[in-house]
């Protein structure tokens, strides 16, 4: 595969090469399982000295196509195809992280990742100690513990829409020792790329931008390759693995030590692995991923003037916006756009916001982000409901606040939409 290929290159023709007479298209390889003639080398691919699939839950040819071409797209080295982006964040963690060990991570994050390390996380026995993103590295090196053994942020935090201040969390990890693990759900490598910013892992939630068109739930993890796991810190890594007859990832594997490990010895046990079916849909999804979030960040950038400037709406949240507190970051990190998703609180408050969304004809209630089609929510009460308040307030959610996920419709059909739904909410 060529390595000088532009990322729209990337996106249509990476990940999978057919041979004289194979399909043009990557195919849905729809089999739990594959046929070997000799016993000797099936035990070879259960050893690793042989490449091959065996058996789904741990690799297949259509999700292999999907990992490869995400993986070519951010600049990695490897990737591992997830049934859902919770199931990516959690291997990602889990990978380097057990009982009595600890993790620092951005307060901004998605709902659901919030949920995942204030609650379940400690109950594994793994703490999370969560800090603003606008900390200093003073006080963000001031949380680390001698169990301290990576740090979590979001790319856009969801909803707060704050751009990761990448110089500074990655110098951070990069003194303490430990990676930086950034979900790149919302940007996509096509608007950021975080290795080329000092990530050492990546997280997607591929059900939004990377599918696309609301069709399948999914995640993948992407290793960057550019973390020194034989730094003393990470004897999973480099010390015989009792699981695996003695293997040792970091010498066995070099750089590609961490995904190899997620996949042989994570997925192994714990199995959410995807469908064929569903990485063909994102594999599908990806081809066309630079024209949409190119259109979703046109879009989403005029809809924020519009609403900026409306007498019903009291503010808007939008990094592509010179008043967003981020707008430098989002100038520096995402040149070619701050993706599709806006915040915005509307006159009268949660009544009024409640009679906004049911208001909405061409905009559509749902819980989403990153489809085709325009979608609008409020976390307060939806995705960020089991949220204390003041969690929510750290989370960036306020009661006002509503979130539009701006989709590829025509610009003035999605404007007449939102104007007509803000004149009925006072009503
Ligand atoms: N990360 C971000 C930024 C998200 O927005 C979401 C879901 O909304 C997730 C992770 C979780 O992904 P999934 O719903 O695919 O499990």
């Amino acid at each position: 595969m060529d390595k000088q290929w532009q990322l729209e290159t990337q996106a249509i023709q990476g990940g999978y090469e057919p041979r004289n007479g194979e399909p043009r298209i990557l195919p849905i390889v729809q089999s739990t399982t594959f046929k070997y003639e000799s016993a000797d080398f099936m035990a070879k691919l259960f050893d690793l000295e042989a490449p091959g699939h065996f058996y789904t839950r741990l690799s297949n040819p259509t999700s292999e196509g999907f990992e490869k071409k995400i993986s070519l797209m951010e600049g990695g080295v490897g990737a591992l195809a997830t049934s859902s982006g919770q199931a990516a964040t959690t291997l990602a963690v889990l990978n380097i992280c057990q009982a009595g060990q600890h993790l620092i991570a951005a307060s901004t994050l998605y709902g659901g990742t919030f949920s995942l390390f204030a609650n379940t996380l400690p109950k594994m026995g793994i703490e999370v100690t969560f800090v603003a993103p606008d900390a200093s590295a003073a006080e963000i090196k001031g949380k680390f513990r001698p169990t301290t053994r990576a740090i979590f942020t979001e790319t856009i935090g969801n909803p707060g829409l704050n751009v990761l201040d990448f110089a500074k969390w990655s110098a951070v990890a990069r003194e303490m020792q430990v990676p930086l693990i950034v979900d790149n759900t919302f940007p996509t490598p096509c608007l950021c790329r975080p290795f080329e910013h000092g990530a050492n892992i990546v997280v997607h939630s591929a059900t939004k931008y990377i599918d696309g068109h609301a069709t399948s739930v999914g995640g993948v993890i992407v290793d960057g390759g550019n973390f020194d796991w034989s730094n003393g810190r990470f004897p999973e890594l480099t010390e015989p693995d009792a699981s695996y007859h003695g293997l040792q990832y970091h010498q066995t594997f070099g750089n590609l030590a961490y995904i190899v490990k997620a996949r042989v010895q994570l997925m192994r046990d714990l199995g959410t692995c995807p469908s064929p079916f569903n990485a063909f849909l994102f594999n599908l999804g990806m081809e066309t991923l630079p024209l949409r979030i190119q259109r979703h960040s046109d879009n989403a950038l005029q809809l924020a003037r519009f609403l900026e400037q409306h007498p019903l709406v009291s503010w808007v949240s939008y990094p592509g916006l010179p008043s967003h507190p981020s707008h430098a970051l989002a100038q520096k990190y995402l040149p070619k756009g701050a993706s599709g998703v806006l915040t915005f609180g509307i006159k009268g408050g949660g009544a009024a916001g409640k009679k906004f969304m049911e208001s909405c004809r061409l905009v559509a209630l749902v819980v989403h982000v990153g489809d085709a089609r325009s979608c609008v929510l409020h976390p307060a009460s939806t995705t960020h409901r089991q949220l204390s308040e003041e969690q929510q307030r750290a989370s960036g959610v306020t009661a006002d606040l509503i979130r539009l996920s701006v989709g590829i419709e025509h610009i003035d059909d999605i404007i007449r939409d939102v104007d007509q739904a803000l004149a009925t909410s006072q009503g």
